[in-house]
């Protein structure tokens, strides 16, 4: 697949996604937006400032204009050297980017756009958004204040980037009994 064809799914990814949201209020008036809060602003802790997300394989392309001078701080995760599919080569990995001050809303990565849910792939080849493990810790949402539908459209949207080769291999081993797929 070319940069130009995955750039082309990442659009079309950006495009379904950009107006879902998880719940049909702002749930960051609940937690005073605790999911950037601990990226995004001057008082997080020595350690929060290390915090971040990985992005999807290609999903750099999209925010390519960020590089310099943007909102994110960014580190490349090597394959072979981080909890990436065995079968990648090192300079196959992907980028770990933290915000250092709140984003325009419209390049949010997809990390963003999901939580808290994180993507399952079945062995039938769809999506299954599941609520990430340690959640209940950090996110004070419950499963009945999450909005259905926004779920069905962001397991469509998620189906499609798997179109790409590299995203489905990562969803594949993240799904892996052996290693992070403790969901079914
Ligand atoms: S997703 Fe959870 S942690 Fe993030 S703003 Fe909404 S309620 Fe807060
Ligand atoms: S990219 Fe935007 S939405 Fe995502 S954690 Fe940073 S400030 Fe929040």
């Amino acid at each position: 697949m070319t940069k130009d064809e995955i750039l082309a799914v990442y659009r079309q990814v950006y495009e379904m996604t950009g107006a879902v949201t998880v719940t049909s209020f702002d749930c960051g008036l609940l937690c005073d937006k605790r999911c950037c809060r601990t990226f995004a602003y001057g008082d997080a802790s020595p350690e929060e400032r290390d915090y971040g997300m990985e992005l999807y394989p290609g999903e750099e392309l999209m925010l390519a204009d960020e590089r310099q001078g943007g909102w994110l701080n960014w580190r490349f995760l090597s394959g072979g050297e981080y909890d990436l599919p065995s079968s990648w080569a090192k300079h196959e990995g992907v980028y770990f980017v933290g915000c250092t001050r709140p984003c325009a809303r419209a390049k949010r990565p997809l990390r963003c756009r999901l939580f808290p849910y994180k993507p399952i792939l079945k062995a039938n080849g769809k999506i299954r958004l599941v609520l990430e493990k340690g959640t209940e810790n950090y996110c004070p949402l419950t499963e009945d204040q999450l909005d259905a539908q926004a779920r069905r459209k962001l397991e469509a949207a998620m189906e499609f980037l798997c179109t790409i080769p590299k995203v489905r291999e990562l969803l594949w081993w993240d799904a892996q009994p052996n290693y992070r797929g403790d969901e079914t």
